[in-house]
């Protein structure tokens, strides 16, 4: 029986295993998701105070759609054999899905970088969440003043002071001028602290050295910048974007045998962009790059990649959030009406679990996942 494989299990992975599913429908044609973990780890939420709430049992979703699932990590992916390495066994596949996702670049030659916390994966969030419980009024040190950075600082100074480090001479530089007057003034209403044009130059016991020459005190010392696509895209192709992203087509297609979909894949978005490292855009991906695995497989014609429109939602913490729209992030909502909508992502971007139906139509939707504007009640009429 031919057989499609999806390594990883973040987003892009369960939903391609969704797509795939989807084009088999009765089909024969054998489905396997290769992840280490037991859990889709919602990492959008993982700022929150209890991370451990982000995530959702890979089962309940792989299981209801008749999608195995091998807990393993792959080391090896030789494509002109068409078999991965996972965990010392060899799995063969007609065609591969590679979702392996992205990882936080952390600055190894920085003297006491062992000690940094970071909120990129679960196991990060819960050890800066034990390692400041019960430490009300705690000093942190946010590095970074890009969109974890901002949310991961305005989530802390609900407990604690916190200083917010940047290289860039301004806060959420990349995310550019449009929202930066609201985010300024979120940080002054939170008391967050701003050290721009700076760096981090070490790490101590109870404080961070800084590039102009200063000492602040700090009990967590959190890194934020920089994100990078796994590894494994390299076995793949030479040609890689300045993300380690694979570059693809309109189908989403690597090679002739090789999918990427989510923070792996250089996607173009439009005549200009291409598609961000974020879940909004690593959802679709997954559905249609594991569609067209099995669609090509199967004989069916293959999905066009065409995302929906582009917006972002940053949360504030107690300063509510910024909902944006446009790739000039033009703000829609702030405040209050912004961390309504904050709040609907985060339930949407949970997929339903234990229901067969419910998860194939999801995947069928590609564009319906965005722009995630909360529905607005219909005026009462007399
Ligand atoms: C704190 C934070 C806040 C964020 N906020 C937002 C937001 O507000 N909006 C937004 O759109 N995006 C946001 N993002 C980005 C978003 O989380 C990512 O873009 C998204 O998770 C990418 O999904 P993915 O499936 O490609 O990869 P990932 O979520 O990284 O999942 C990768 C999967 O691959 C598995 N894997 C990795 N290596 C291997 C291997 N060798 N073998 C087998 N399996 C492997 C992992 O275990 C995991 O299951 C945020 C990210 C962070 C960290």
């Amino acid at each position: 029986m031919a057989h499609v494989v999806i390594v990883g299990g973040g987003f892009a992975g369960v939903w391609s295993a969704a797509g795939a599913a989807l084009a088999r429908g009765k089909a024969d044609l054998r489905i396997t998701l290769i992840a280490p973990g037991e859990h889709l780890v919602l990492r959008p939420r993982l700022y929150e105070p209890e991370p451990d709430l982000a995530k959702v049992e890979l089962g309940r979703i792989l299981g209801p759609i008749g999608v195995e699932h091998l807990r393993a990590r792959v080391g090896t992916i030789d494509t002109a054999r068409r078999v991965v390495v996972a965990g010392g066994t060899e799995v063969g596949y007609d065609r591969l899905v590679l979702a392996t996702g992205s990882e936080l670049v952390r600055p190894r030659d920085l003297p006491g970088a062992d000690r940094l916390f970071d909120i990129d994966t679960l196991e990060g969030a819960r050890r800066l969440t034990e390692h400041l419980r019960g430490r009300e009024g705690f000093r942190a040190v946010v590095v970074g003043a890009g969109f974890t950075g901002l949310e991961a600082a305005t989530a802390l100074a609900a407990r604690g002071r916190v200083l917010l480090v940047d290289r860039a001479e301004a806060v959420g530089e990349q995310l550019g001028p449009g929202p930066r007057p609201e985010i300024e003034a979120a940080l002054d209403a939170l008391g967050v602290e701003r050290r721009l044009g700076t760096t981090l130059t070490e790490v101590g016991d109870g404080y961070a050295a800084l590039s102009d020459g200063t000492k602040a005190e700090a009990d967590a010392v959190v890194w934020t910048v920089g994100m990078r696509a796994s590894e494994l895209t390299r076995q793949i192709s030479g040609r890689l974007d300045h993300l380690g992203r694979l570059p693809v087509d309109r189908w989403l297609r690597a090679t002739p045998e090789v999918y990427a979909a989510g923070d792996t894949a250089a996607a173009a978005f439009d005549a200009e962009h291409t598609v961000m490292q974020a879940c909004q855009h690593a959802t679709p991906l997954g559905k249609v790059a594991g569609y067209n695995a099995a669609a090509d497989l199967l004989g069916l014609p293959p999905r066009d990649f065409t995302p929906g429109p582009y917006v972002t939602c940053l949360d504030l913490g107690g300063a509510g959030a910024i909902f944006t729209r446009g790739w000039d992030r033009e703000v829609m909502a702030s405040g209050a009406d912004g961390a309504s909508i904050k709040k609907h992502i985060n339930q949407r971007i949970h997929p339903p679990v234990d229901d067969a139906e419910r998860i194939l139509a999801a995947a069928d939707h590609v564009r319906l996942e965005l722009p995630f504007f909360p529905r607005k009640e219909p005026a009462a009429t007399a």
